[in-house]
């Protein structure tokens, strides 16, 4: 792998092409490298743990996709399944044994849930699921955790994590993290802090007849990685339970990467629905919720919450679900993740540490962040006080010697089962010399 400075004259042509035509020149804001400045790169071709950019650079891969990639890329399983399905058809509006067989699969590994409905993003999950909670309680405030992000829907861009922590998104308790998010939307979102009881406590001190549900990342990803204390998630559950709320978990980053049934399987939680996302869709757009059938069967055209999609359970994306949960379930790969991320784990901190550089890194399985400060990271207010100027020369000296981590500091890493000695290797060899650079 070169040490030099590469060429990226093609992806700096095509960045300024793309800027004139669609906004910021991305499709989604963490894309355009705003948290670390300089030029994206634009991707050609991918396989297993790598990628190539227009320039013809070859990048060992922590993005993922941002999570669903586990299988790595073009995994043959996931390729076969795909160019079956589009010798079929792609779209018919009526529904298709895949749907069932997609639906029979998730259930399988989460059996709290008895029923699934697909959806075509994350955001669609979540956004569907909290209409069912009001729905089904009758009640319209939810509550939230500051720094969690759990897509775009207006009621959930209030203090929100991912992008937004980067775009300087409000500051005050269930303030609009974007503009066009109505104050009285926000109002309705109530905001409580990760890994503090007492905070979540107090919400439902003050308004727990009218809250509808608690909605959660498991594990977070999208304030850098933060793990949930014991007190946190007995609380969380303990409180739901007492006051009537439902718990909403959601799994579009932790499903079938933490283990076959997510955090919930890998943290024993007992949630009344769980949203998915990313690795359910195999790298093509899918989303879901699901819960126990009395809650579920609320759902149009069961019951009177509405909830619809063109393209829902389109079948060229239940094919590529389908192989990636059917890979999943026959060379689960969680040993082999858990192996390559403890390794990496260990390699990082040492490094750090012998380069004088004041580091925590927070993981759980295939999900990584090393936060630019001393620990212990667990709330979000830790997380954003991480030192981001020297999290940017990280990044851009691992992207110099193609290692490509993701672009923000407040965002996960995600390794797959196609990253073996050789990633690892030349991951830490590059860590290496980006973070002397620091010191
Ligand atoms: N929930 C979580 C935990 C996520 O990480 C994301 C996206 O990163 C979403 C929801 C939204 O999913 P999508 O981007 O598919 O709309």
């Amino acid at each position: 792998m070169s040490t030099r400075t590469p060429l990226i004259q093609r992806s700096q042509e095509l960045f300024e092409r793309a800027q004139t035509v669609i906004p910021g020149g991305v499709n989604s804001p963490v894309r355009a490298f705003k948290a670390v400045g300089g030029t994206p790169r634009f991707i050609a071709r991918a396989e297993g743990a790598r990628l190539w950019d227009a320039d013809g650079n070859e990048l060992i891969d922590y993005l993922g996709s941002w999570g669903p990639m586990i299988l790595g890329h073009k995994h043959p399983k996931v390729q076969a399944a795909l160019r079956a399905a589009l010798e079929e058809g792609t779209s018919y509006g009526a529904p298709t044994e895949r749907e069932v067989r997609l639906a029979e699969l998730v259930l399988q590994a989460y059996p709290s849930c008895d029923m699934v409905r697909f959806v075509s993003s994350g955001t669609e999950a979540t956004m569907s699921a909290l209409r069912l909670a009001r729905g089904y309680t009758g009640r319209d405030r939810i509550v939230k955790f500051r720094g969690n992000y759990h897509g775009h829907a207006d009621g959930l861009l209030v203090q929100a994590g991912s992008g937004l922590l980067t775009a300087g998104g409000g500051s005050a308790r269930s303030a609009p993290s974007s503009a066009g998010v109505p104050q009285a939307f926000a109002e309705l979102t109530l905001v409580a802090d990760y890994n503090d009881p007492e905070s979540l406590e107090a919400l439902f001190a003050s308004q727990g007849p009218e809250i509808a549900a608690v909605i959660f990342e498991p594990v977070v990803g999208n304030a850098g990685v933060l793990i949930p204390t014991p007190e946190f998630l007995e609380a969380l559950q303990g409180l739901t339970r007492a006051h009537g709320a439902l718990l909403i978990a959601d799994e579009v980053m932790t499903g079938f990467r933490l283990a076959p049934g997510g955090a919930v399987e890998r943290l024993g939680l007992e949630p009344d629905l769980v949203c998915w996302g990313k690795i359910i869709g195999g790298g093509l757009p899918v989303g879901a919720y699901g819960g126990k059938r009395e809650i579920m069967e609320q759902v149009a055209p069961s019951g009177p919450v509405y909830q619809a999609g063109t393209l829902s359970g389109n079948p060229i994306a239940m094919a590529a679900g389908i192989a990636t949960l059917e890979a999943l379930a026959e060379h689960p790969p969680y040993a082999q993740l858990e192996a390559y991320g403890q390794a990496l784990q260990t390699g990082l901190e040492e490094i750090a540490r012998s380069a004088g550089v004041p580091a925590t890194l927070n993981r759980a399985g295939s999900m990584i962040t090393l936060f630019f400060r001393e620990g212990p990271v667990q709330t979000y207010a830790e997380a954003v006080g991480s030192d981001t100027e020297a999290f940017k020369r990280f990044f851009h000296g691992l992207l110099e010697q193609g290692i490509y981590w993701p672009p923000s500091q407040f965002e996960a890493a995600f390794f797959s089962a196609a990253h073996g000695e050789a990633e690892l290797k030349a991951t830490l060899e590059a860590a290496e010399a980006a973070l002397r650079n620091l010191a």
